[in-house]
């Protein structure tokens, strides 16, 4: 259990954290999501007692134990002991801090090491591991300390997705067994693992609810923008002979991660197929499908042209364009930050 009340904390006249109350059950897991700044890696840190705060409380249900909080912690980089082996990073807290003896700690650390999957490189040295091995590695050697509450500050967020995959299977292991508080970008895994999703915005909890209450159906407004920032699929067009089958395939997963109607999926691979039917391809053309309060939108953005790419009337007349106007509520021409000729489109709502 951890009850958290009232807390307030400052960095030099910055407000990182305002009068945030949160409680969280014995063995819950609470994802922290919200937009970088917002004060997620300062509440975790006045958690873990890393970082003073100016008033309110913090308090936990755990008995230290020889010096030790029972609170583990993860960051995003490992910060494993370089100079160390793997076995002998895990061994070094329960051996040195916990006093225990070195045999029955070695037993353990090759299990948990087992556990996460790393036990063939028990002898090996951090910086020889791959990124996911290390996060993988860090994650054990907090479990080494039998820790009642795990604290993890975006420990994916520097990992490939294959590894993030592996992270967070090990992750997923854990539920039931501690309570975990874990600070990610990564929505679809927070919704898998999440008993509940607290999001934050300058230094407060905006919004607290179950994962379908946040991700499906987010109530107030910052939540809303960025569950939506956070839905879309980008995807990068290279010459005109792209693969057509994997550009719908991706579309599919991105539809079937939000759960959207059929319809939605149909909709949105005729709309990319037209729209790249009418512009050329052979300089490269970036996608970006994206879910937001509109509606379901796609962008391209492509090279700058002299002429708007869909204004000429040989374009008009096209049957490609016809069938874009028929599926899209808006259809503009306009330029991003970088100068790149950019549509953007709107889909109509339940065209099929
Ligand atoms: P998040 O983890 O959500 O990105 P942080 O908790 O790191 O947010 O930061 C919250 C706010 O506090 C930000 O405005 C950040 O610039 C500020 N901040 C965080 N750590 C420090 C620090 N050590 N010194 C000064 N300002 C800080
Ligand atoms: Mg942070």
């Amino acid at each position: 259990m951890i009850r958290i009340n009232q807390i307030t904390k400052s960095y030099e006249g910055t407000r990182a954290l305002d009068d945030v109350s949160l409680e969280i059950g014995r063995n819950e897991v609470v994802s922290v999501i919200g937009y970088s700044g917002s004060g997620k890696s300062t509440l975790i840190k006045c958690i873990a007692g890393l970082e003073p705060f100016e008033s309110g409380s913090i308090v936990t249900d755990i008995q230290p134990r020889n010096g030790y909080n029972g609170i583990g912690m993860v960051f995003s980089r490992s910060n494993l002991f370089p100079h160390l082996t793997i076995l002998q990073n895990l061994m070094l807290a329960p051996v040195k801090v916990l006093g225990r003896p070195k045999e029955e700690v070695e037993e353990e650390a090759i299990q948990m090491l087992d556990k996460v999957g790393i036990w063939a490189v028990k002898d090996a040295y951090p910086d020889t591991l791959s990124s996911g091995q290390r996060q993988r590695a860090a994650i054990a050697r907090s479990l080494m300390m039998h820790p009642e509450i795990l604290l993890l500050d975006e420990p994916t967020s520097s990992l490939d997705p294959l590894s993030t995959r592996e992270v967070f299977n090990v992750l997923t292991t854990l539920k039931d067994q501690m309570t975990i508080v874990l600070v990610t970008h990564n929505t679809d895994f927070a919704r898998s693992i999440s008993d509940r999703i607290v999001f934050m915005s300058n230094g407060k909890v905006c919004e607290e609810g179950t994962p379908s209450e946040i991700i499906d159906h987010p109530k107030e407004r910052q939540t809303r923008s960025y569950i939506n920032h956070c839905m879309n699929m980008v995807y990068e067009i290279t010459s005109p002979k792209y693969d057509h089958p994997e550009l719908n395939a991706r579309i599919e997963v991105f539809c079937m991660r939000y759960r959207l109607p059929f319809s939605d999926t149909y909709s949105l691979q005729l709309a990319v197929e037209e729209l790249l039917n009418l512009i050329p391809l052979d300089e490269g053309v970036n996608l970006l499908v994206a879910k937001s309060e509109k509606g379901l939108e796609i962008e391209a953005a492509l090279p700058k042209s002299e002429e708007p790419y869909l204004s000429k009337e040989s374009i008009k007349d096209d049957l490609s364009y016809s069938i874009l106007e028929g599926l899209c509520e808006r259809i503009e021409e306009g330029t991003n930050e970088s100068n790149d000729t950019v549509i953007r489109m709107t889909l109509k709502q339940n065209t099929i």
